[in-house]
């Protein structure tokens, strides 16, 4: 173990929110895991450099934590949307490279070359900035070009990649990474990765000398030819399920604990909730928690008559939501349970014990990554780091 390893910080400076006992739940972030799950993609997609996509305030989990983290377990390259989470990394890593996947914002120039930041450049009105602004300022911090495969969302088109190659591999432009996005990495069967992977290798012809990135978290599962020379993952390190359909090969990370604030008995008859939209079939014991979709539990995974929702477990035991999500609260049918299984203050998983981030996503009609990037910030968050 190197002296940076040993000394990876057991950082509990990060701890958000407020006291334990004073929030509704808490927020359990595994950095240890984090870690362990992007060293297992970086040896997977050996020879490949591994870098980390910590977008999305680090995927709901906290850019300053996860960046400090990997920094110091040797990420040398991030990710980030935009210029405010290039900051924030940047203040975390100091030599690391990061680039801002969203590109160059009118006027900016300045502040990229103040953090030393590099655009992804996703548009040829914005290489155009980009190289007014090198060439009347002197800057050479380098950039990314985004070539569009078939996302249709950022990057120049392949017919703007043909006419700017000569221009752009020329020695002294400054580009330092090719890159290009998957559409459906996480389908291995859908013949787009294949389609994508072909006009890529094509256009990196066309760039020679300068590396390239194409593979996502998924990307990373489809194989040798996806991984080119940077591999871009971020979802898998935070432990959602790069191959849906298949046993989650990541550590998970987050753990999300609620305590009893109230229980109550209903009769056979009665409803549940605003809108009255569950209704009690027999006699019926509920759980109130203090967790509402003010906290990122989305509101469309309520129990109603009609469809089940969400679920917790409740002292051992898997229990429905019942009725409608409010803002800062919800209610669990705990019948199930024996008598005095449970009491006030007792403790409800509502992510983890067997509830994953996918289970919870899809009971709320929605992927596992708007659940982690929803996470609330009125739990009491705990950074475990080993
Ligand atoms: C978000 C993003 C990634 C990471 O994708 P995951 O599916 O979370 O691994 C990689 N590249 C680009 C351009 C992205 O926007």
């Amino acid at each position: 173990m190197s002296i940076d390893e040993t000394e990876a910080p057991a950082d509990t400076s990060y701890t958000h929110g407020p006291p334990e006992n004073e929030a509704g739940a808490v927020l359990t972030i595994d950095l240890a895991a984090i870690e362990a799950n992007w060293r297992k993609l970086r040896s997977l997609s050996t020879p490949a450099e591994c870098g980390a996509v910590i977008k999305g305030d680090g995927y709901g989990c906290g850019l300053e934590p996860v960046a400090a983290q990997l920094y110091h377990a040797g990420c040398t390259t991030f990710f980030v949307a935009d210029l405010s989470e290039g900051k924030r990394a940047r203040a975390l890593a100091p030599d690391a490279i990061i680039y801002i996947l969203n590109g160059l914002p009118t006027g900016t120039g300045p502040v990229f070359a103040e953090h030393y930041l590099q655009p992804v450049i996703g548009s040829s009105s914005e290489l155009a900035e980009w190289d007014m602004f090198c060439s009347s300022s002197g800057w050479q911090g380098g950039f990314a070009l985004h070539v569009d495969t078939g996302m249709n969302r950022l990057g120049v088109t392949i017919e703007e990649a043909v006419a700017i190659a000569p221009r752009l591999s020329s020695e002294h432009h400054g580009m330092t990474l090719l890159v290009s996005h998957l559409v459906s990495a996480e389908a291995p069967d859908n013949a787009r990765n294949h389609d994508q992977m072909v006009t890529f290798r094509d256009i990196r012809r066309m760039f020679r000398g300068i590396p390239a990135s194409l593979a996502n978290s998924s990307g990373i599962f489809l194989g040798r030819s996806a991984f080119c020379d940077l591999v871009r993952p971020g979802a898998a390190m935070f432990g959602l399920n790069p191959t849906p359909g298949k046993k989650n090969p990541m550590r998970r990370v987050v753990e999300l604990k609620a305590r009893i604030s109230v229980l109550r008995r209903i009769e056979a008859g009665q409803t549940v909730g605003y809108n009255a939209t569950w209704t009690a079939k027999r006699p019926t014991r509920l759980a109130i928690i203090g967790v509402g979709y003010a906290d990122g539990y989305l509101r469309s995974a309520s129990g109603g008559d009609n469809k089940p929702g969400g679920a917790a477990i409740v002292s051992g035991i898997k229990c429905p939501i019942a009725g409608r999500i409010s803002m800062d609260l919800m209610a669990i049918d705990i019948t199930d349970l024996p008598p005095n299984a449970t009491k006030r203050g007792g403790i409800v998983t509502l992510i983890g014990e067997g509830i994953e981030l996918e289970e919870v996503a899809e009971r709320a009609g929605t992927i596992g990554y708007e659940i982690l990037t929803s996470l609330g910030h009125r739990y009491a968050r705990i950074y475990k780091s080993g």
